[in-house]
């Protein structure tokens, strides 16, 4: 299907494009277009005017500054997920990345988009609530940080006013003794994940677990962090019954109905199986790095 008739706005500077955003009714940025369009050609979508940023070059950076990876509202994913030095201030990232789509969807779509977007079942939401991370939200107003615990409310569906733009993610950078994982379950690679976990341990030097953050996508109306495990995990050390019991108090976190992907006891069947895994993985890479 065709998407509806809209008018096409090209703006050049971030000004320009809050302008334009202040100027309508019922307009949408333009990032990678990777969901947007398909939106519209659904007709699930049908904004008056599309505010394309992709000619704003102030929202191309990627780099890592004052304890954070920022990525600019149009850095494409796939050059944040081969940017090395991403990776390591935050390997969860690129991590997460691998379980985006395909590649040629990566190479047009935005980290920022997705936020914006905030599919329930989209990955980069709960990379963004486990690293307790942020954007900056450009307005009419001025500009503000919304803390990822404030800006994920529903499926596709944030706190963000209709005339802001996200101008960049920051992601913080991990600390020596967090290890990380992400972990999915998809019935075919690239497909949106019927249950994933993102997951940071920090370790102390007993191997005792002092920080623990989890958060879940595909479980529910958004993506969610997992605080009931989270506290069960620490001040212990990691065993296998820990983790266990872990994955027993997230599985309420799922409230997802049956669906033609699958009942709410699978969804969380799997969410319990990836947390198990995805817990074991960053405990694992916590011990590696306190030795190196
Ligand atoms: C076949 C297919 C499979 C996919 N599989 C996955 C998957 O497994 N996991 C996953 O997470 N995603 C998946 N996606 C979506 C893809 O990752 C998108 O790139 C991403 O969700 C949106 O990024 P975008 O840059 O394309 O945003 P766009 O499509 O351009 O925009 C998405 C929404 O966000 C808004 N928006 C974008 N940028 C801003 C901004 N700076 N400020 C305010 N609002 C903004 C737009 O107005 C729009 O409402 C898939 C897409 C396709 C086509």
């Amino acid at each position: 299907m065709k998407p509806p008739l809209f008018e096409y706005i090209f703006p050049t500077t971030i000004e320009e494009a809050v302008a334009a955003r202040a100027a309508h009714d019922y307009s949408a940025i333009l990032a990678g277009g990777q969901s947007l369009i398909p939106t519209m050609n659904f007709r699930i979508a049908n904004p008056g005017a599309l505010i394309d940023i992709s000619g704003i070059e102030a929202l191309r950076g990627i780099r890592v500054e004052d304890g954070d990876v920022v990525i600019g509202a149009m850095a494409r994913q796939r050059d944040v997920e081969l940017d090395d030095a991403v990776h390591r201030a935050n390997p969860l990232i690129r991590e997460a990345l691998q379980n985006v789509a395909h590649v040629p969807i990566r190479n047009r779509g935005t980290i920022v988009g997705s936020l914006a977007h905030a599919d329930a079942a989209a990955e980069m939401p709960a990379v963004l609530l486990a690293t307790g991370g942020r954007v900056i939200a450009h307005g009419p107003d001025g500009v503000r940080t919304v803390d990822a615990d404030d800006l994920f409310q529903f499926h596709m569906t944030t706190s963000l006013a209709p005339e802001e733009i996200v101008t960049e993610a920051r992601f913080p950078v991990l600390a020596d003794n967090t290890g990380w994982a992400f972990l999915e379950f998809t019935r075919r690679h690239g497909d949106y994940a019927i249950a994933g976990v993102a997951a940071l341990i920090t370790l102390a030097a007993d191997g005792s677990c002092t920080q623990a953050a989890l958060a879940a996508c595909g479980i529910g109306s958004r993506a969610v962090r997992l605080p009931e495990s989270e506290a069960s995990l620490v001040g212990r050390q990691l065993g296998e019954a820990t983790i266990k019991a872990a994955a027993e108090a997230a599985k309420p976190a799922v409230t997802a109905p049956d669906d033609s992907h699958a009942t709410t006891a699978f969804r969380q069947h799997v969410l319990g199986t990836v947390l198990t895994r995805a817990v074991g993985i960053a405990r694992q890479r916590a011990t590696e790095r306190q030795g190196t």
